[in-house]
């Protein structure tokens, strides 16, 4: 960086424009919204110059600039469209001691002038030192289309407020406060009763604030559905509209985080499967941790919460810190595969009843009623079951169970890239886990695919049409 960016006190300090043609016309637009002191020399000054000097906006002395006419100014601009006469004025201004611009010559210049956008009393300047001043256009263009004009109204009623905005506790209930202002009340009681009724929305605002922060915390573990976000409860999306804090895991897709109030805290608490992870210990922390603040807090899940979820340890550390909290229920991504494949997941005289596996669980491999699950027509939703494929496959078989029962893998299940993969018992792929099923995927046990249904016989793992 070869100029530093400051924003320079010019409140009553004097600023000097040698030159009365196009190059002094463009740095006195700029220099006219600040409220220094501007005197310009010039013999032969544009009309508007003159009419500014009659309106008092600036002070004219018609005749060029000489020694000492510079002398107790903060800034001096050279710009008499000649550059003789600019480098003639730099050189009288710097001996008497001001900060010199030359127009177009940044080698002679002490200082440049970025390009502007004004939002009085907020101002981004944006330099390219020279480089680059059609990028430094468009970012300006960039910048004032996303900066409402409103803003510099917003922020000069606000300035006065800060002092009583410091009865909100710093962090998260002042920050909120200050962007549902910016974001919300501000422009619409502006765009609707004009700038006098901001204070009186202010102060509206902060007592809601104060009164929301004497609200305890809370926490709503919610089920966020298989990874379509249209899968999602309403119940669940209102729960994400009014959230303070979403602590969210690995499986849920970024549609469904976008559905997050835009001043909504986003925590990824991802645990991996086999990878580095967040330990469930911290999560149970982060949770309390935030509504113990007076959050509400989202716990988003994917699937439903009360599946496979460690539900239950987040539920009791949570009510040991004394926090009250809801569960909200959502489509678990055993109905979302039987949805896949077209299939039920009971049916009379097949199976009354469906059991929900886990692969593994904290020991290693997850045992269970082998013998059971062994039986003709059984069903049975098989959750984290990728890397445990062999060790079931060896467990039905010893138990008796017929080669040829149907197995189905359905990997991101309601989602755009869902991807279905038919087999049976005895040609179930070892092990799962590798590229070819990067996504989660849950196996449907005693259940194939309703189309291929007719056609089963013992096929090799293949992909069907999804
Ligand atoms: N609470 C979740 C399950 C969490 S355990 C639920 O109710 O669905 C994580 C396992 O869920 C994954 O290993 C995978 O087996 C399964 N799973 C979650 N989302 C899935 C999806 N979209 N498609 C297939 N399986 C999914």
């Amino acid at each position: 960086m070869k100029h530093f960016p400051i924003f320079l006190a010019v409140e009553g300090r004097r600023i000097v424009v040698a030159g009365g043609g196009e190059a002094a016309l463009a740095k006195l637009r700029l220099l006219l919204k600040t409220e220094g002191r501007i005197t310009v020399f010039a013999k032969d000054p544009a009309a508007e110059i003159e009419a500014w000097d009659r309106d008092g906006k600036l002070r004219l002395v018609r005749r060029d600039l000489e020694p000492g006419d510079a002398t107790c100014a903060a800034l001096f601009y050279a710009a008499a469209d000649d550059d003789a006469e600019d480098a003639r004025t730099a050189r009288l201004a710097r001996a008497d001691g001001a900060l010199v611009n030359m127009v177009d010559n940044l080698e002679g210049s002490a200082f440049i002038t970025p390009a502007i956008v004004d939002r009085d009393p907020v101002t981004v300047a944006i330099g390219t030192e020279g480089t680059a001043p059609v990028l430094a256009r468009r970012i300006k263009a960039f910048v004032e289309e996303r900066l409402s004009p409103a803003l510099g109204t917003l922020a000069r009623v606000a300035g006065p407020f800060r002092p009583r905005a410091e009865a909100l506790s710093p962090g998260r209930p002042r920050r909120s406060f200050w962007s549902d202002y910016y974001d919300t009340v501000g422009p619409r009681a502006l765009a609707a009763e004009g700038e006098e009724a901001l204070p009186a929305a202010l102060s509206d605002l902060l007592e809601a604030h104060l009164a929301e922060e004497q609200t305890p915390g809370r926490v709503d573990f919610v089920g966020a559905g298989p990874g379509d976000p249209e899968l999602l409860t309403l119940k669940a999306r209102k729960a994400l509209d009014a959230a303070d804090v979403v602590i969210y895991d690995r499986l849920i897709s970024p549609e469904i985080l976008e559905l997050a109030r835009r001043e909504a805290l986003l925590l990824n608490a991802g645990k991996e499967g086999f990878g580095p992870s967040m330990k469930q210990s911290d999560i149970n922390a982060l949770i309390v941790e935030h509504a113990s603040q007076g959050a509400h807090v989202v716990r988003l899940k994917s699937g439903d919460a009360t599946v496979f979820g460690r539900l239950d340890e987040e539920i009791d550390a949570v009510t040991e810190a004394g926090v009250a909290y809801t569960i909200v229920p959502g489509i678990t991504a055993a109905s979302a595969a039987a949805a896949g494949i077209g299939q039920s997941l009971t049916k009379r005289d097949r199976n009354s009843s469906v059991r929900f596996l886990t692969g593994h669980d904290m020991k290693g491999f997850a045992e269970h009623d082998w013998a059971a699950l062994a039986r003709p027509g059984e069903v049975a939703a098989i959750y984290m079951g990728k890397k445990t494929a062999r060790f079931i496959q060896g467990r039905l078989m010893m138990h008796g169970a017929t080669p040829d029962t149907p197995i189905t893998v359905i990997e991101n299940a309601s989602r755009a890239d869902q991807r279905v993969l038919e087999t049976t018992l005895a040609t179930l792929e070892p092990d799962l886990s590798d590229a070819a099923l990067s996504g989660p995927a849950l196996m449907l046990y005693g259940l194939a695919p309703r189309a291929a249904e007719a056609a089963l016989t013992s096929l090799p793992l293949q992909e069907i049409a999804q």
